[in-house]
């Protein structure tokens, strides 16, 4: 199938088959939902759509990061779209460092059913008890025990842990390196393993949701796995989370272009058909105007902006796109929360309720400027990067 035909068909199915479940799926407990979604992954797989993101080889479309990016922006305009063909976060950075890193084993045991969408995943590294913006200090070790880890550790922010099958785990295994970087390991662990703990699910904005959707503390009490369970190597921790990072933000980046547009379409609609008292209506004024010009031209820049660091990455590699990744990671997560307030305010007290999506993309989408690198570390590291040029003149 031509790329352009499956932005087409994924159009089209997220329009005629999302959109219309919203309401519900909004407000539904995660089980309750879970028999539909399930059923929509089913229709994905049976018309040919499954796994945009992966190789060919391994079952997927096969799409580059620029492609599969555009992808995203259709997928991301609903909650669900990612979910429903299977490319939501964390499962496809764990489907990819598996690809790259895994063993054979790893591969038959973990990989094959992520892919086919019959387990879940997660990925651990923050933890309550230290700055997760950078991470080369942890709480979480692993003791090398006759050829198994012995893991210690209290992590949180454990994103859909809820019902997953494995965590994939950020942990020191070397405190003593010299080179901090290379200190720590990700190791797999099966969360049914005997002292895998399940502290709550975190409410976020007065949410706590369950399954794909939660955020969960944990704790790691004497938790022994095989040392095979290591992916890469010991001390390859950080260097795979890198590589984890950058075409995930390329994901998020687009998938938040979704949300803009939706946005700015409902904040159009709203404008030209609600009346005021003076008979003119909201459109006719001139600051619901300057949003609409001011959100559009700032939609339009960070899309291209993405559009560039995506080419960048499939041309040049993640390692050498790393300013461009800082640059679209803070620079769209804004935008999309001015273009989300915008609309929510255009809406009045309509945009605050459950009545329309804006509400549920303003609770979760408010995290972005702090995941995957908050705004002020990926600012901070882009001054260093462009400043180093001078401090040599
Ligand atoms: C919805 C959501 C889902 C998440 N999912 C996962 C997951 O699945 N797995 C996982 O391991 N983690 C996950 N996280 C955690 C996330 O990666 C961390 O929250 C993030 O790395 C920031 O770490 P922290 O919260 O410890 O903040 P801290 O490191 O304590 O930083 C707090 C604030 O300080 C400021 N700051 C920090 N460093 C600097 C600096 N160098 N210069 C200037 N200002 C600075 C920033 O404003 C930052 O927001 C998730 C977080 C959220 C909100």
């Amino acid at each position: 199938m031509k790329f352009e035909q499956i932005k087409i068909k994924i159009k089209n199915f997220v329009e005629q088959e999302l959109y219309t479940l919203e309401p519900w799926i909004l407000n539904s407990e995660w089980n309750e939902k879970l028999p539909k979604l399930n059923e929509l992954r089913e229709k994905v797989k049976s018309i040919g759509l499954w796994l945009p993101q992966i190789p060919k080889k391994y079952g997927g479309l096969g799409l580059t990061n620029a492609e599969h990016g555009e992808i995203c922006e259709i997928l991301g305009s609903s909650p669900y779209g990612l979910y429903v063909f299977n490319c939501q976060a964390p499962d496809a950075g764990n489907m990819e460092i598996l690809i790259e890193f895994g063993t054979k084993e790893q591969q038959n045991k973990y990989l094959g059913p992520l892919l086919n969408g019959d387990i879940r995943s997660c990925f651990a590294m923050t933890e309550p008890n230290h700055a997760g913006s950078n991470p080369v200090r942890m709480g979480t070790f692993a003791k090398k025990e006759k050829g198994n880890y012995l893991i210690n550790g209290h992590k949180w922010f454990t994103s859909s842990f809820d019902g997953a099958e494995f965590a994939i785990v950020m942990l020191i295994t070397d405190p003593e390196n010299e080179n901090i970087h290379k200190r720590a390991s990700q190791v797999i662990v099966p969360l049914e393993t005997d002292g895998v703990e399940f502290v709550r699910n975190i409410q976020i904005m007065g949410h706590a949701g369950g399954g794909w959707e939660s955020h969960a503390e944990i704790k790691f009490n004497n938790v022994i796995v095989p040392q095979s369970n290591v992916l890469g190597g010991d001390g390859d921790g950080f260097s795979i989370a890198q590589k984890r990072l950058g075409p995930g933000r390329i994901h998020h980046c687009m998938r938040w272009m979704g949300i803009c547009e939706r946005s700015f379409d409902l904040m159009c609609k709203r404008a030209v058909s609600r009346e005021l008292a003076d008979g003119q209506t909201l459109a006719d004024k001139q600051t619901i105007q300057n949003w609409i010009a001011e959100s559009r031209a700032e939609i339009n820049a960070a899309r291209l902006l993405i559009k560039d660091a995506a080419h960048k990455i499939d041309t040049q590699g993640a390692y050498k796109t790393r300013n461009e990744i800082s640059i679209i990671k803070f620079y769209a997560a804004n935008v999309m929360q001015n273009v989300v307030d915008r609309a929510i305010q255009v809406h009045g007290a309509l945009g605050i309720t459950d009545d329309t999506i804006l509400a549920a993309y303003y609770r979760h989408e408010r995290a972005s400027r702090i995941y995957d690198g908050a705004d002020e570390v990926h600012k901070s590291r882009l001054a260093r990067q462009i400043l180093k040029t001078y401090k040599s003149i």
